[in-house]
């Protein structure tokens, strides 16, 4: 068995098997994993300082997830975006591909909230053939995107598999793989999966960090072997309340992410999930976050703010705003240090 596999059997499943220094109430956890199932395997859960931290809220189950009944089931109507089983199929050049119904861990307020530990719906071998058949007659579709669950869960033969299969159908130009696992089991990043990733080139990943504390010497090491292996790595982070929805959290993180070598690309406004909603920071708070990076920091260092719109209108950037007014070719705008500056557009 591999290291990042031991870490994995020992994972938090049950209210007993939370560490014994934390205080909690048994019931209410109990009661919860009965409908969204938990698991924190123990390099994740060990980064826990106290109960209720930001590592906490993300890996272990809250009574809220049951009580609250806003949201729903599946705001980004995935499956009705989906003509063959496990690919989804939105926008004009680019495809998810949901390879893997099996994360690190299961992160309380996933997107895919409704199948995170279900045993239904990983793909087949027959679905994963028809997905192939569908990508090899849509030449639109230059971009696979490989995501789940979490696609650096599967083991690296079934992993090789999949993306020597896509790689062979010549109109795909770039293949991407979404996962948290250089973040919440960075010891899955072995010199061996790194040495087969890199011969798919041009392949890249996206994972998932949300708050500084998550910025470790093991995920450091991780997101080090990837890019040696000549992966750019961007990072999209969801937007939390007691997690990250806070200026000065958020710039630490993303200047903790640019030194280990990944570009901030996205920081989201969660989708309206059923399950989640407590979690959910505010279109504000993100407003707030970006205002508070852009020119304060890097350009490097500053992801577009999205939101995902309800019902599969596709992700929406919003920013600040930095036009103050416009008067036929006059243009006011603010800097942002709230500074306002005219700008005359003799294109115009
Ligand atoms: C997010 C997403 C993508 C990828 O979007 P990019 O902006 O290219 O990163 C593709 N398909 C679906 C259905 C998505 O939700
Ligand atoms: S790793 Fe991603 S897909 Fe898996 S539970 Fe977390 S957010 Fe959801």
């Amino acid at each position: 068995m591999e290291d990042w596999q031991k870490l994995m059997k020992e994972s938090v499943r049950k209210s007993e098997n939370i560490p014994k220094k934390f205080k909690i109430n048994k019931k209410n956890i109990d009661k919860v994993t009965e409908t969204y199932p938990m698991c924190s395997n123990s390099y994740y859960t060990s980064l826990i300082k106290k109960k209720g931290d930001g590592i906490w809220k993300q890996c272990i189950a809250d009574i809220k997830e049951i009580s609250c009944e806003d949201g729903v089931a599946d705001p980004l109507h995935e499956e009705t975006d989906s003509p063959v089983p496990g690919l989804v199929h939105r926008y004009p050049d680019r495809v998810l591909l949901l390879v893997s119904n099996v994360c690190a861990m299961y992160c309380r307020f996933c997107t895919r909230k409704r199948k995170v530990g279900k045993q239904y719906d990983t793909i087949t071998d027959k679905d994963f053939k028809n997905a192939l058949n569908y990508l090899k007659k849509h030449k639109e579709v230059r971009d696979v995107i490989m995501s789940g669950g979490d696609p650096l869960m599967l083991s690296d033969s079934k992993l090789e598999h999949y993306i020597s299969e896509i790689r062979k159908i010549k109109h795909i130009e770039i293949i991407r793989i979404g996962t948290r696992v250089p973040c919440t089991l960075p010891q899955r990043i072995t010199p061996k999966l790194c040495k087969m990733l890199k011969k798919y080139h041009p392949l890249y990943i996206n994972t998932h960090f949300n708050t500084p504390a998550e910025i470790t010497k093991e995920s450091e090491k991780a997101c080090g072997m990837l890019a040696d292996a000549g992966i750019p790595l961007g990072n999209q982070s969801v937007l939390m309340k007691g997690v990250n929805s806070n200026p000065k959290v958020m710039k630490k993180l993303v200047q903790e992410l640019i030194r280990i070598r990944v570009k901030p690309y996205y920081i989201y406004i969660p989708d309206n999930v059923k399950g989640t909603r407590h979690l959910a920071a505010s279109v504000a708070d993100g407003l707030k976050v970006i205002q508070a990076l852009r020119g304060w920091t890097s350009g490097m260092c500053v992801p577009h703010l999205i939101i995902d719109i309800e019902g599969g209108g596709g992700k929406i950037p919003i920013l600040p705003e930095y036009l103050v007014k416009k008067e036929g070719n006059k243009y006011t705008f603010r800097n942002y240090e709230g500074k306002e500056f005219l700008y005359e557009d003799i294109h115009d």
